[in-house]
């Protein structure tokens, strides 16, 4: 158990020593999508660019805790090449991880199968999960979620203008 623990620590400080995906890119063709959890003082910017329906270049910078940072980092790597059903599935299943065990710590009745699966499915980011037992930190870890989920929102509203927006 503590080993898995030490090896979660370890996944998340290699993600905030070395952030993946830092930068930023041209706006357009990015999305622009700034989050903020000022509960903690974590500040997120994300530059996701969409061709097609799919996560050709994402980029992110910002300041904040290592939850925070870390998260933004594995996010980042996870939905680069895929398409925006994956990004928003992988929001759901992120958030879903969060809650599951977030109840669970009250409850003696686990079911194991559900967090084994979405961890598994969630590769790197279930290194997130021990996050649970700190809920001020759940924040955290959801801000890079909430931010992409508002860079996929102005995605949707703004994908027809380069057909429709001329009279
Ligand atoms: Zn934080």
């Amino acid at each position: 158990m503590s080993s898995l623990e030490d090896l979660y620590r370890e996944v998340i400080l290699d993600h905030y020593r070395s952030p993946r995906n830092r930068g930023e890119l041209a706006t357009p063709p990015a999305i622009k999508s700034e989050g903020k959890n000022p509960v903690c003082g974590d500040e997120l910017t994300l530059f996701v660019e969409i061709e097609n329906g799919v996560v050709k270049d994402v980029k992110m910078s910002g300041v904040g805790c290592s939850i925070s940072q870390a998260s933004a980092s594995m996010m980042t790597n996870s939905i680069k090449g895929k398409d925006t059903t994956y990004a928003r599935d992988l929001i759901k299943k992120f958030k879903t991880l969060m809650d599951i065990h977030e109840t669970n710590l009250d409850s003696e009745n686990k079911k194991p199968d559900t967090p084994n699966e979405l961890a598994t499915e969630l590769g790197e980011l279930s290194a997130l999960t021990g996050v649970v037992k700190f809920p001020v930190r759940i924040k955290c870890a959801t801000l890079s979620f909430n931010t992409l989920s508002n860079a996929l929102e102005a995605y949707e509203n703004d994908s027809d203008p380069q057909t429709a927006s001329t009279e």
